[in-house]
């Protein structure tokens, strides 16, 4: 090591030293009960401690329970490697490269053990820890102390440790006070860090419109300048993140926060490039997210291609208008429009297969419903993507998209005569969580033909 990284590291180390605070809130300080951690959780707890390990609730199954709201998903911490952890659960997997950790799987619940983590620093070799020349965090798989651990996650709020021995709440660098004051606050430098992860700024934005918390000054003001930086970010990784930006309750508020902070177009680059130029784009879009919050209010399924389909709408109307003015009829036009605007998507946010093929189903039904004419006009209500289709078509006209208003009704009244046909359950969008409810490795026997 340099003399000069030497000297950075003892200030570093003493910064961070300075403020871990630990502060413990015994049982009766607080209101996490076990009635609120799931069953799968619980055991995950009570078997590594019977094994002699430490257990600990951490993340949103700490943050979201001291707030009433119901968690996402429990996560572990324990000071077991994931290799003795893999031992323990005969149900459960070893995952992850970047970020070695454990599943165990109950059923549909999977609870997530991680082993304490130290903080990145050069002194390990590049197999076990590793940074780009950016610093950016490849690779983290060193392990430390709980201690430690806390002082590498994202946000004092997710540094929050519920200790299944005595019941206890662990709280580091301030995380307790921060949950008072509804405080979202990076741990360490905020610079460093969102350098390690450029994705932590998009968690800000996330769990500030999820809680209603505000983002401290020190955490808030990099971000303008350091949003760039999520180009670095394999876009597969992005899309995950998109979705669980909208779908986690309230979609029109994170929008709001995302292009206040300049984070919207690194993730949505036409998108952003639209709403800047047209005021439709914009109501199409607030309108649009503001409908996935009603519905995931009313406990209605989400499906993630509709919101995308509109997302891209006003880049795909632009494109397919520049296609048929060089002569092309509208049907090649909208598929080649599709393909191109696809195409510069996928560079920012990978949008899989199984999302984009229904997208362009949504977009060409979009051609298909005002031949109001046609004979076959009531076998369209029997199309399996028509719902969805007609939904868009109201969204475009509710968004101040012209001349759509007639041919809304006459699709309203139709469906009155001609109710749809019922629909398949689709449990597989249920879910509020994009990345684990898509279904898309659960097959569906193949139907003869008749
Ligand atoms: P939710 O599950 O509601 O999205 P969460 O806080 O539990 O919120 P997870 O993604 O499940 O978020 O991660 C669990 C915990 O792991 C976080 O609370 C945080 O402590 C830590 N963590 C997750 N991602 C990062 C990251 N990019 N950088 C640092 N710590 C992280
Ligand atoms: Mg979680």
């Amino acid at each position: 090591m340099t003399l000069i990284n030497r000297v950075k590291r003892l200030f570093s180390a003493k910064d961070n030293a300075d403020d871990i605070r630990l502060q413990i809130i015994p049982r009766d300080g607080h209101n996490i009960s076990r009635n609120n951690i799931s069953e799968p959780a619980l055991k995950v707890l009570y078997r590594l401690r019977k094994a002699g390990y430490g257990g600990y609730l951490v993340g949103g199954g700490v943050r979201d329970n001291l707030l009433g709201l119901a968690p996402k998903d429990f996560d572990v911490s324990t000071d077991a490697t994931p290799e003795q952890v893999n031992a323990l659960f005969r149900n459960s997997r070893l995952i992850g490269r970047r970020f070695k950790l454990v599943h165990v799987v109950f059923g549909r619940e999977v609870i997530e053990v991680a082993t304490f983590r130290a903080p990145p620093s050069d002194e390990h070799s590049d197999k076990v820890s590793s940074q780009g020349e950016q610093g950016m965090i490849l690779r983290d798989n060193v392990y430390g102390t709980k201690d430690e651990d806390a002082m590498r996650r994202d946000f004092t709020i997710n540094a929050l440790y519920y200790n299944i021995d005595d019941f206890s709440v662990h709280s580091y660098a301030g995380g307790w006070d921060d949950m008072e004051a509804k405080r979202i606050r990076l741990i360490g430098d905020p610079e460093t860090r969102y350098r390690e992860d450029p994705v932590r700024m998009l968690r800000a934005i996330r769990f500030a419109a999820k809680l209603g918390f505000t983002i401290e000054p020190a955490t808030a003001d990099p971000i303008k300048e350091m949003a760039p930086l999520l180009q670095q970010i394999p876009p597969a990784r992005l899309f995950e993140e998109a979705l669980k930006l909208i779908l986690a309750g309230n979609a029109l508020e994170t929008l709001r926060l995302l292009r206040e902070y300049r984070l919207f177009e690194p993730l949505f680059p036409a998108t952003e490039q639209c709403m800047k130029q047209d005021d439709f784009a914009v109501s199409l879009i607030e309108n649009t997210m503001a409908n996935t919050d009603a519905r995931i209010q009313a406990g209605k399924s989400v499906t993630p291609y509709f919101f995308l389909a509109s997302l891209l709408w006003p880049q795909l109307l632009r494109v397919q208008k520049e296609m048929e003015e060089q002569g092309m009829a509208p049907h090649p036009a909208m598929q080649k429009a599709a393909d191109r605007v696809l195409g510069q998507q996928v560079k920012a946010t990978a949008i899989p297969k199984r999302f984009s093929i229904p997208m362009r189903e949504i977009w060409e039904m979009q051609l298909r419903l005002p031949k109001t004419r046609s004979r076959r006009v009531a076998e369209l209500t029997q199309h399996p993507r028509f719902r969805a289709a007609y939904d868009f078509l109201l969204l475009r006209d509710q968004s101040g998209e012209e001349g759509l208003t007639e041919l809304c009704d006459f699709w309203t009244k139709l469906q009155e005569e001609y109710p749809p046909a019922p629909r398949p359950p689709r449990n597989e969008f249920k879910n509020n969580d994009g990345d684990k409810s898509d279904g898309a490795r659960r097959r569906r026997p193949r139907r003869r033909r008749s």
